[in-house]
């Protein structure tokens, strides 16, 4: 992955001894958290956002499309919001792109991944087992 100018900066201006592994990923990790910060910190997105959780009448679209009627807790980005395209505001604030969603639907969309297992068979050799 690429460093932005500016996270090389910060890092050169560390220079107070080299780096450990550990050290560059936790830097890396919490650089990749921050690139969103100040777009949610953002009037244009806090408008987009009450504006759109308005049009949607506050309810969690995917519980309300199965009849179930439960307050949204989060304005999700269908198509997740990355460095990249932080600044492209077709993505970050088109409504067509965002779904209003509770906390456990959200939590399965980010989070529902099935874990992909294997078992060990009785001659040695490793199969996947295929998700249900
Ligand atoms: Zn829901
Ligand atoms: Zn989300």
């Amino acid at each position: 992955m690429s460093l932005a100018p500016t996270s090389l900066n910060i890092l050169c201006s560390l220079k107070l001894r080299p780096l450990t592994l550990l050290e560059l990923v936790a830097f890396l990790v919490q650089t990749m958290k921050d690139f969103a910060k100040a777009f949610y910190k953002s009037k244009e997105w806090q408008k987009c956002r009450a504006a759109y959780i308005k049009s949607v009448g506050g309810l969690c679209e995917r519980c309300l499309s199965r009849g179930m009627i439960v307050p949204g807790y989060i304005v999700h980005h269908k198509c997740y919001l990355t460095p990249e395209n932080i600044q492209d505001t077709s993505i970050t604030l088109n409504w067509d792109n965002l779904e209003y969603l509770c906390h456990d639907c959200h939590n399965n969309e980010h989070f529902s991944e099935k874990p992909i297992r294997y078992r060990i068979l009785s001659d040695g050799r490793v199969e996947l087992i295929s998700p249900p």
